[in-house]
């Protein structure tokens, strides 16, 4: 195959997109991340948007053989904050110039239908800001009234594309049903992000391609690729991380095939390298996630090991990304940074 012709291509088949995850030369890898970067400055330019992320509860229902944060992890300090705690947060977040706010938690029903809802309407009263729900798989009517109290986006990564693997690592659930969850995000008009993770037990390049076609077959307003990275007192503690480099490939061919969409640089891909935010925004991204949560929750939010920018002040932490952002010639955007696909604003 001939990489210059398949870089510029307007469509990639799956054996197109295998062989681009499978390069491996240094000048190989140069020409992808730059055709990446060409295709990120021509759908998004040059501007990154920044999403506050609160991580308001560790509780999960779920047991995801991959997370810390699963059922059967007796060893983890769990916490839940308050509606107020959360809106205060939310407040520091806005006050900080960032207009995206991301709502995250374990799968706990402890926060009902009207909890969510009422700290949703909360915080729209605060600021014009998107709000984005990050809740694992909740009710149907309960996405439709979340929508209504002013939920802008909804984030449910489908994790992998493969139906087996993803019945292994999560016991009680189905892909397909995920994917019935994310269409119907879709259908009542949530901006939806989804999206997987790389170097999963047993997962292959294979997988990783059609990880890249269900997100376009989703059509979906942001992708998410981050690495995978074994969790302590988890089945799979023991397992190999994700690879750098395959991350960063991964995030580039999802950046040339998926075009309008916004892509992050994980914050898990900032915890296995030093430099993994600024290589990520030169591999296609366009994103970047800082947490809010305050102390003492925030140590407590354990999905994997050594989370990276845990001591950071979340004030420092805005003009430290600003630094790295415009190091690389970039820019912090100054608006909510909503989805890059024309449906939308029709
Ligand atoms: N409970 C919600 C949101 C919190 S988990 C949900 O599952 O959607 C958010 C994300 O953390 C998951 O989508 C998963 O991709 C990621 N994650 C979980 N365990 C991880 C690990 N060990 N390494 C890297 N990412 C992990
Ligand atoms: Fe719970 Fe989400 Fe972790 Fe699964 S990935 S155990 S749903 S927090």
């Amino acid at each position: 195959m001939n990489l210059e012709k398949i870089l510029y291509k307007d469509e990639l088949s799956k054996e197109e997109i295998i062989f681009l995850l499978n390069l491996s030369d240094e000048r190989d890898l140069q020409k992808l991340f730059n055709r990446a970067d060409e295709v990120r400055a021509k759908y998004c330019g040059d501007e990154v948007h920044l999403r506050g992320i609160i991580d308001f509860s560790n509780y999960c229902e779920q047991n995801c053989l991959y997370c810390g944060l699963r059922a059967d992890n007796t060893k983890l300090q769990r916490y839940r904050m308050s509606p107020e705690e959360i809106i205060e947060t939310a407040k520091q977040i806005i006050n900080s110039g960032i207009f995206t706010i991301v709502l995250q938690s374990g799968e706990d029903n402890y926060y009902d239908t009207d909890l969510i809802a009422y700290i949703i309407y909360s915080i729209k009263q605060i600021a014009d800001v998107a709000i984005t729900l990050s809740l694992g798989e909740r009710g149907f009517d309960e996405y439709q009234t979340w929508r209504i109290a002013g939920a802008d986006r909804y984030l449910l990564k489908h994790e992998t594309a493969n139906p087996k693997l993803y019945s292994i690592y999560h016991l009680h659930q189905q892909l397909n049903e995920r994917i019935a969850h994310l269409k119907f995000l879709k259908k009542l008009g949530y901006q939806v992000g989804s999206g997987n993770m790389i170097g999963l037990p047993m997962q292959t390049i294979e997988d990783i391609a059609d990880d890249i076609l269900l997100c376009k077959e989703l059509d979906l307003d942001m992708a998410a690729f981050g690495p995978f990275i074994p969790s302590p007192f988890t089945p799979y503690r023991n397992k190999k991380p994700a690879s750098v480099e395959l991350t960063l490939k991964t995030m580039a061919v999802a950046r040339i095939v998926l075009k309008s969409v916004h892509i992050p640089a994980t914050t898990a891909l900032a915890t296995i390298d030093e430099d993994g935010r600024i290589k990520g925004l030169k591999a296609g991204a366009n994103v970047v996630m800082p947490d809010f949560t305050p102390f003492p929750y925030r140590e407590q939010y354990q999905i994997y090991a050594n989370r990276k920018c845990m001591s950071d002040d979340p004030k420092s932490c805005r003009s430290c990304l600003q630094l790295q952002i415009e190091s690389i010639g970039r820019k912090i955007s100054t608006s909510r940074g909503d989805s890059l696909k024309m449906h939308l604003n029709s």
